[in-house]
């Protein structure tokens, strides 16, 4: 029995410095279990006379009470230290800021875009869209452009070896929905356009937008208030138009439209050469002949077009001195667009 008291007090004294569940585990199997050292003890009980096993069962049984309630209370120690320090391993600072995942956005010509062709669409315009790769007749043919016209001329044109190019306006779009869906019609045609022209204010692709009216009594004084609420629309202020005579094949007469300058209001700035004006877009009356080779009867329609170029509208609305920026895709410049 002497014996017995200095196991329980080894056995106690293992279980207090079990440090984890399997050390514990280790120390309830030698002493409970099936060869364990109070297990045998039991089992020796057999071995005593009659007149003692019962005192001796009695306080074995104690012993193992004593060691088994002893087991359970740590047990329920180390669970509890272990929940806690995996709650503390794995804990989440609700507070702390996000990891700021950067927003995407929109590129500046496709913003500039989506602008035109909303504040188009208020105007009753329906947006087309056509072919890039197009036949000599939609892109040259139909628009009045002569075979011997500079504008065929191979530095301005991508062509394919079967006589296919790659459009150099977006034009052939306003021929094919004339053929498509006739007259009256109020389109916008963006989309890109080649040349074979690269420098500082040329790209080889780059974004037009081109607008077409085609009705009964439909003059030049549609045309300029149209223009005149687009530019004031799209650069946020009513801004002074001018309209100077020019020249292109497919209207009559043409003119080339500035607006007064939107860097400097018209006094004058290094962007607009002193002259408080800056070329904006091409425009005029749709020449007869184009009419004609939509199949529209010029006697009794008539109407306007206009031209401008995306990027170089993104330009002046966005204050960009350099067209190869929209080209570059440099984040840094594109993400300054990502705002507003
Ligand atoms: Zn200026």
């Amino acid at each position: 029995m002497k014996d017995l008291e200095a196991l329980v007090g080894r056995t106690l004294d293992a279980i207090a410095a079990s440090t984890d569940r399997a050390a514990l585990e280790a120390v309830r199997v030698a002493a409970l279990g099936r060869k364990g050292t109070i297990t045998e003890l039991l089992k020796s009980l057999g071995a005593l006379p009659a007149t003692q096993r019962k005192a001796a069962g009695a306080t074995i049984n104690d012993a193992k009470r004593a060691v088994t309630a002893a087991l359970e209370t740590r047990r329920v120690e180390l669970e509890a230290a272990e929940l806690e320090s995996s709650l503390r391993s794995g804990a989440l600072d609700v507070t702390l800021p996000g990891r700021g995942q950067a927003g995407g956005g929109l590129h500046p010509v496709t913003r500039t875009r989506l602008r035109i062709e909303a504040i188009f669409r208020q105007a009753g315009f329906t947006v087309a869209a056509g072919p890039e790769v197009e036949d000599d007749f939609h892109n040259f043919g139909a628009l009045n452009i002569p075979p011997d016209h500079p504008a065929r001329a191979m530095h301005d044109t991508f062509y394919f070896g079967d006589g296919r190019l790659l459009r150099t306006h977006t034009s052939p779009v306003q021929i094919r929905a004339m053929q498509r869906q006739g007259v009256p019609i109020r389109v916008i045609a963006p989309g890109p356009v080649y040349r074979r022209d690269s420098d500082v204010t040329h790209s080889p692709m780059f974004h037009q937008v081109e607008g077409l009216v085609i009705d009964r009594d439909i003059s030049l004084a549609h045309l300029k208030g149209v223009l005149t609420g687009f530019v004031a629309q799209f650069f946020e202020r009513p801004r002074a138009l001018r309209f100077r005579a020019s020249y292109f094949p497919f209207t009559e007469p043409s003119a080339e439209v500035d607006i007064q300058c939107v860097l400097c209001d018209g006094a004058g700035c290094r962007v607009c050469k002193q002259s408080g004006w800056i070329e904006i877009l091409g425009c005029g009356m749709v020449h007869p002949n184009v009419l004609t080779a939509c199949g529209v009867d010029p006697e009794g329609w008539q109407g306007y077009a206009f031209g401008m170029g995306i990027e170089r509208a993104a330009m002046l609305r966005y204050a960009v001195n350099d067209l190869r920026l929209f080209f570059d895709n440099d984040l840094r410049f594109l993400a300054q667009f990502n705002r507003g």
